[in-house]
């Protein structure tokens, strides 16, 4: 490294999850020598939030949520300021602010991923502090953990429907927790599912001893004399439980980007090479929006493979420019697709692409004694296109049919969208 390069303010990666671990990954990997400042809200190593509920179910142990060990983060050379949020951005001069200080940059990187929110919660009447059971940081699996390992708890209400309410759901099964789940849709999976999938992926989980209360809310929470927490449901019905998850949805961490200061739609707008509005400021993974291949808008697609792939590209971009060079067109993302995997005690599902239906777009289901499969095919000319899929199986050994469809099913939408006449 020559003395320039030392003396220069380098790059700052807000955030140290998988998009900002594959940042700083990809900007040594091309070759980028300089400083790396990397700001973590955190004390403790890269965690993955998919391993969370594992954790909490008894699954996995506290080290294996941990992709990267220490000496193969070090061996990257970052400059880490653990425990040390960044409270606010200077995009004009360059400048993020810490508790610790005020650091310039010369590129920087958002990857500060999103918090779970509460939205519609009513909380508990006369407990201002009352905070519900939430899954995505290690604390909150910890917490979660904790609770599910309380012989004392005995009956947990899971608010919400999506992925992560049913991984909690799971993780509360694991621990012999009766189990209900509250949703304001008609079906489980909420935007990832059509109905003839939900309504399967929901008869398993009605087999495995989960109460669901579909098209409902929760409308007031008040502790009862015993201790336990009376809920009572937007329909008059009152039940009494010792835990309550909720899980409605997630919100990107942008508090610390100051209003007008980037293109901010529900998250940070990027382009191809995942540059803000500003070109010294990126953004990478769920606190991104990049292009959703299939609808041609930029959209959140909150996976982990995207988060790594996005903060590969930016970190490959932004070597090159402090390289005195533009992005390699090689490292530019066209975008990518949803999907998800999701296993509830051996009712799998799995998805791809869009749920949305358009008149264009039709439906077709199969079904077969272990399994479903909801196939959505847009129309255009003489093409015909799969452009989404649904599948749920009464099975989920390694190795299966239902994953290897789900896999084949996947690539299938992948190539057709790689055609010239979709690129
Ligand atoms: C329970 C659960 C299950 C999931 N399951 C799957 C799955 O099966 N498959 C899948 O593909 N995806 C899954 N996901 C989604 C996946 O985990 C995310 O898409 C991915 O982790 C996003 O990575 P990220 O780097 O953008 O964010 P994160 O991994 O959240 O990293 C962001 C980091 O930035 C830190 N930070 C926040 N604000 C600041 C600040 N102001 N200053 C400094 N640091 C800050 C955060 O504390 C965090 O450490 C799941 C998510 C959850 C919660």
């Amino acid at each position: 490294m020559t003395q320039e390069t030392i003396d220069r303010p380098g790059v700052a990666i807000i955030g140290y999850g998988t998009a900002g671990v594959n940042a700083l990954i990809a900007l040594r990997m091309a070759g980028y020598e300089g400083p790396v400042h990397v700001f973590s809200d955190t004390g403790i190593l890269p965690y993955s939030p998919i391993l969370t509920s594992y954790y909490a179910g008894g699954e996995k142990s506290y080290e294996e949520c941990f992709p990267w060990t220490a000496e193969e983060l070090d061996e990257l050379r970052p400059t880490v300021h653990a425990d040390c949020p960044v409270t606010r951005l200077n995009v004009g001069e360059h400048l993020v602010t810490t508790p610790q200080g005020d650091f310039p940059y010369e590129k920087c990187v958002i990857a500060t991923g999103a918090t779970p929110a509460c939205w519609g919660f009513p909380g508990v009447e006369g407990e201002e502090d009352y905070q519900p059971l939430v899954l995505r940081s290690m604390d909150d699996a910890q917490r979660l953990k904790d609770a599910l390992e309380d012989s004392a708890c005995r009956r947990v209400l899971v608010s919400g429907a999506s992925m992560v309410a049913l991984k909690t759901l799971e993780a509360c099964l694991n621990h012999g927790k009766d189990v209900t789940l509250v949703g304001i849709n008609p079906h489980v999976l909420d935007f990832n599912a059509l109905p003839e999938a939900a309504e399967r992926f929901e008869r398993g989980l009605l087999a495995k001893g989960v109460k669901l209360r579909l098209s409902q809310s929760i409308a007031q929470v008040r502790r009862a004399a015993s201790g336990e927490l009376e809920v009572t449901f937007a329909n008059g019905d009152v039940d009494v439980f010792d835990a309550i998850s909720v899980s409605h949805g997630m919100k990107s961490n942008l508090d610390f980007v100051q209003q007008g200061t980037l293109e901010i739609d529900r998250a940070l707008v990027v382009d191809g090479f995942m540059r803000t509005s500003d070109p010294d400021v990126y953004a990478a993974g769920d606190v991104a929006q990049g292009t959703e291949l299939i609808s041609g808008e930029k959209r959140i697609v909150g996976i982990w493979k995207n988060a790594a792939l996005q903060g590969q590209c930016a970190g490959t971009a932004i070597a090159a420019e402090l390289a005195g060079k533009e992005p390699p067109a090689s490292c530019a993302l066209r975008g990518s697709i949803a999907t998800n995997t999701i296993a509830v005690r051996g009712t799998l599902f799995i998805s791809a692409g869009t749920m949305e239906l358009t008149p264009q777009r039709q439906v077709e289901v199969r079904e077969t004694d272990d399994m479903t499969v909801v196939y959505i095919f847009e129309e255009s000319g003489d093409e015909r296109r799969l452009v989404g899929f649904n599948l749920v199986s009464d099975t989920d050994e390694e190795g299966s049919r239902a994953y290897d469809t789900g896999a084949m099913l996947t690539l299938r939408i992948e190539a057709g969208l790689s055609r010239p006449d979709q690129l």
